[in-house]
């Protein structure tokens, strides 16, 4: 594995797959990789011929009293995680690397940014687009792998592919789970043992609405308070919404397209996101 961090040196290392025609597969991360990562990792290196890996902690998608100084990280265990899944590139660069003094231009989403996320985290996604934009140029991949956990990020930078005529297939890979049914998060390590068993109420709501809906409901009110229910147990519920699976617009009751149940809240002073897809064919 070659773990790099500039971009010169990523070039320069792709070239090579580059002109022996070589599919090259791009899981961008944060780092404190878990079994989600390794999720994306497999399912690049099932279709490509070459996955490079990111680590970059992205100072331009957290807000001004958000975790960025505190976030979780542990270079050396992630480079040993990723050579033992024979990971062809691991690309770690430094903050100036990514964003060079001066630093001025930004990618700014639409629509797709307002709601959920975007409207308790202003500023969260255009610092999402410009940093897997520039990421994209620098690495050149022709497919990228997101998780589903980040629904919301999944559909802006699907739009921004389409929007930028980015020449890259964005692969959305399901959310990997605790056995109790935790969505993993690199953010859980911070909860406590007390907070990490109120934290189920999360994916315990979302999997009831699940299971309701697929009994055959299909009211937006209902299935939404069968999930509240089990939600009591978290500290602060920042939202919990129901949206069709393509405009994130409020999904209408009953649903007659694909719709995403989309919940944040806070345990302790930790804030979770978790979704399901509560699918239905196309009309
Ligand atoms: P992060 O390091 O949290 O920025 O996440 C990097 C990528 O891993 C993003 O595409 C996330 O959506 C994805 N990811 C994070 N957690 C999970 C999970 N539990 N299952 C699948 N993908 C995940």
């Amino acid at each position: 594995m070659h773990t790099i961090t500039t971009v010169a040196e990523l070039r320069r290392t792709l070239e090579k797959s580059r002109s022996a025609d070589q599919r090259v597969g791009f899981v961008p991360t944060m780092g404190y990789l878990h079994d989600g990562h390794l999720a994306l990792i497999a399912a690049s290196q099932a279709q490509c011929d070459v996955t490079v890996v990111s680590i970059f902690v992205n100072p331009t998608q957290f807000g001004p009293n958000e975790d960025l100084s505190s976030y979780p990280r542990d270079f050396l265990r992630d480079e040993e995680l990723c050579r033992g899944r024979c990971v062809a590139i691991l690309f770690a660069p430094g903050a100036h690397e990514v964003y060079p003094i001066d630093f001025q231009t930004f990618v700014e989403p639409g629509d797709l940014a307002k709601p959920l996320c975007g409207s308790f985290r202003p500023g969260h996604f255009r610092g999402v687009a410009t940093v897997v934009s520039k990421l994209f140029n620098m690495v050149q991949p022709d497919v990228a792998f997101f998780g589903q956990k980040d629904f919301q990020q999944c559909a802006v930078v699907r739009r921004m592919a389409i929007d930028l005529n980015l020449p890259i297939k964005i692969v959305t890979v399901p959310t990997v789970r605790e056995q109790d049914g935790l969505a993993m998060s690199s953010r859980n390590r911070y909860l406590s043992e007390e907070e990490r068993q109120r934290a189920l109420a999360i994916s315990r709501g979302l999997s009831a609405a699940l299971d309701e809906f697929c009994s055959g409901e299909r009211h937006v009110e209902k299935l939404i308070a069968v999930a509240k229910k089990h939600l009591e147990a978290v500290d602060r519920l920042q939202y919990l919404e129901l949206i069709d699976g393509d405009t994130l617009k409020a999904a209408d009751s009953p649903l007659h397209r694909s719709a995403a149940l989309c919940a944040a809240a806070y345990v302790g002073s930790t804030r979770l996101i978790d979704n399901v897809i509560l699918a239905l064919p196309a009309q």
